[in-house]
């Protein structure tokens, strides 16, 4: 303890010398921060806000910088923003934590019971809902009132965590690992108004063109899908309980109608630049008759697929009759918001290091993937979940924020998360780029046994409700398959703090032994 103490005396001596300099130098010391957040998206803003929130990080000197302006929502827009996210429950479960999500209660989002996803060239479908885990799959979310939300928390932590808005970083200089006594140790942060600042721990939020990651010198693995996103506020034919989201995938790309209200729904159409580009090009009606099409025709179906796998459907009615389930069908679209048809080009990007010395990357700017399955936002607020817990616990020992030990810590928990399911993502992309009939009835087929499969579907939504630790994840699907029923899940999901209904879940002894022994 005498020696980290002495270390940091001469650390802090070491940067009080370098300040003495540079104030002679520019006239005025750069101010040292702990923690300094580059970006101030969804991602940024919620890791602004947990920090503000840790007791174990109370005092320290926490700076969120943004380019854009602050966006708080005083008013509701009567129409709604075309930018939408399916927020998972874990999601909310961080935005409650950090008291965002009453802000957002009191605006608007709209849940979702049920999901349905089917194919254009078969007859596979696969559901989740209530009956299968719990009440809520999923809440949708206007990116705008998720940042007002976000931001209205900042505004109350005031004293605790400094945000700048409309500064853009020009420049980041990076410490050495292992340098000399006289050299800076920390991060330099140079903004567009000529001010440097400097911190102890860089977090780059700064979205998938992250800066933060190029001037740090990590690798990404990336590239781009030969589509683009056409996004729209639908308004549906007529009203209805709105509370599933559709999602079918197209040869050309999956499309996707997400729960607004009861009568508006929000699209997400992945498909080629060129089909993108006329989508949001053509005359309104036009663009609601494909959409309807896009959900409703059968023109890819072939007859060779669609026999096999009826029979295949039969066959796992027989061996599990409560397995299969009731087609839905989509509502039809009468009419879209006129200023709301936009594209976005889409792509895969995966930092190879989450860390490095003195840096963190979270969100977009560690990952990006295809909207496919709603993932890109819920996998950076698992990030923030993750790095925020690692850097409170490195206070509490009285350790060095910029601690590798702490980030590797973050970086393989996070990576071990996001790597499988960025890889399942690409996989099912390409999987249904295709319509070549063995591909289809192999992935019919897959689609049927692992909706008609409680172990599989439990499991798959264990995952996406909340990341559970391995072993966890192990033991609800042995347990699952060997009782064959969701009751386990349903318990651990109780434990965890996620919504279940209290009539459908039965704690075993078994389940008792394991939870203590957790
Ligand atoms: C069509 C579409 C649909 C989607 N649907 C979903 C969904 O349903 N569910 C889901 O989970 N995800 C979804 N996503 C993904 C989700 O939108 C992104 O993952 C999320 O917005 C990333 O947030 P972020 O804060 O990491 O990055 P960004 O939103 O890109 O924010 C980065 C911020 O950094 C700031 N910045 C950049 N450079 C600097 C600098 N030098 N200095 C200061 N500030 C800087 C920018 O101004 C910006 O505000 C979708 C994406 C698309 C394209």
């Amino acid at each position: 303890m005498g020696l980290w103490r002495a270390a940091r005396l001469g650390m802090g001596l070491r940067a009080l010398g370098t300040c003495r300099r540079s104030c002679s130098a520019a006239g005025s010391a750069p101010e040292l921060y702990d923690v300094i957040i580059s970006g101030g998206g969804m991602v940024g803003t919620a890791m602004a806000c947990a920090l503000a929130q840790d007791h174990n990080l109370a005092g320290k000197r926490i700076l969120l910088l943004e380019t854009g302006n602050k966006k708080t929502v005083t008013q509701l827009p009567k129409t709604y923003s075309n930018r939408v996210s399916a927020l998972t429950p874990g999601s909310l479960l961080l935005l409650n934590s950090v008291g965002a999500w009453d802000h957002i209660s009191s605006m608007r989002y709209k849940p979702f019971k049920r999901m349905q996803v089917w194919d254009d060239c078969s007859d596979a479908l696969i559901t989740f809902d209530k009956g299968d885990l719990m009440e809520d799959m999923g809440f949708v979310v206007e990116n705008d009132v998720v940042l007002s939300a976000l931001s209205k928390q900042l505004e109350a932590a005031a004293d605790r965590v400094e945000v700048l808005y409309r500064s853009r970083v020009v420049k980041y200089t990076w410490p050495e690992a292992y340098q000399s006594p006289e050299a800076n140790p920390w991060v330099q942060v140079a903004l567009d108004d000529g001010k440097t600042l400097q911190t102890k721990l860089l977090i780059g939020a700064d979205g998938q063109k992250s800066t933060v990651r190029e001037s740090a010198g990590i690798q990404t693995v990336r590239w781009q899908y030969d589509q683009s996103a056409v996004v729209a506020t639908l308004h549906l034919a007529e009203p209805t309980d709105n509370n599933v989201a559709w999602q079918r995938f197209l040869v050309t790309g999956p499309i996707a109608m997400l729960p607004l209200s009861d009568t508006l729904s929000s699209l997400v159409w992945s498909t080629s630049h060129q089909h993108a580009s006329d989508l949001v090009s053509m005359d309104q009606e036009t663009f609601v008759d494909s959409i309807n099409s896009a959900f409703w025709s059968n023109e890819n179906h072939s007859e060779l697929v669609d026999t096999a796998s009826s029979m295949f459907r039969s066959a796992l009615s027989f061996l599990n009759p409560t397995g299969t389930s009731v087609r839905q069908l989509p509502p039809s679209v009468a009419h879209i918001d006129p200023q709301s048809r936009a594209m976005f080009p889409l792509g895969l990007g995966h930092a190879t290091k989450y860390v490095g010395h003195r840096v963190a990357l979270i969100g977009d700017a560690a990952h990006r993937v295809h909207p496919l399955a709603g993932q890109g936002v819920n996998l950076g607020f698992g990030d923030v979940a993750s790095l925020s817990q690692h850097l409170s616990e490195a206070a509490f020992s009285g350790k060095d924020l910029g601690s590798t030990t702490y980030l590797n810590a973050f970086e393989t928990e996070r990576q071990r998360h996001n790597i499988p399911i960025m890889a399942a993502i690409d996989l099912l992309k390409r999987l249904y780029s295709t319509k070549s009939p063995p591909l289809v009835l192999l992935r019919s087929l897959g689609l049927q046994a692992t909706n008609a499969l409680p172990p599989i579907k439990v499991n798959y939504i264990c995952h996406y409700v909340r990341p559970l630790p391995r072993v966890m994840q192990m033991y609800v699907f042995f347990k699952n398959v060997v009782t064959q029923s969701t009751t386990v899940c349903e318990t651990l999901l109780c434990a965890i703090g996620c919504r279940v209904s209290p009539t459908k879940y039965t704690v075993t002894p078994l389940d008792n032994i394991f939870f203590e022994a957790l």
